[in-house]
C-alpha cells in the first residue's frame, strides 16, 4: 500500500507514495514497514483494519453508527420473536398445518 509520509520518523523528511509492505510476523503493534528513501532504515506503520478481528470490529461499529444501537436491538429482538412464533406454531399445529397457514 502507498502512503504519504510527513516528518518521517527515520530522517524527518517527507516521502510521497512510499510503498509499505506487511510484516510476515507483525512486530508488536506494527503491521507494515517501508525503507526510508533517504537512509534505508525501516519506517514502521500500523495499518487500520489489518487483521480480520479489526475488520469485523470496523463493520460492527459502522453498522452501529449507521443504524444506532436501538435499531440493531430491535432487529435482533424481532428476529428472535419471529423464530419463537414459528417454533410455537410448529409445536401447536404440526409442520403440515403450519406450512398451509403460511401459504
Ligand atoms: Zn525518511
Amino acid at each position: 500500500m502507498k502512503v504519504d509520509i510527513r516528518k518521517c520518523a527515520r530522517c524527518d523528511g517527507d516521502h510521497d507514495d512510499l510503498e509499505f509492505r506487511p510484516f510476515d510476523l507483525p512486530a508488536r503493534k506494527f503491521t507494515h514497514w517501508a525503507p526510508c528513501p533517504t537512509n534505508g532504515e525501516p519506517v514502521l506503520m500500523t495499518a487500520k483494519g489489518a487483521t480480520l478481528e479489526e475488520q469485523v470490529t470496523t463493520i460492527i461499529v459502522g453498522d452501529l453508527r449507521r443504524n444506532g444501537p436501538m435499531a440493531q436491538l430491535i432487529m435482533a429482538t424481532l428476529m428472535k420473536e419471529t423464530a419463537e412464533m414459528i417454533a410455537k406454531d410448529l409445536v401447536t399445529n404440526g409442520p403440515i398445518r403450519h406450512a398451509m397457514r403460511n401459504l
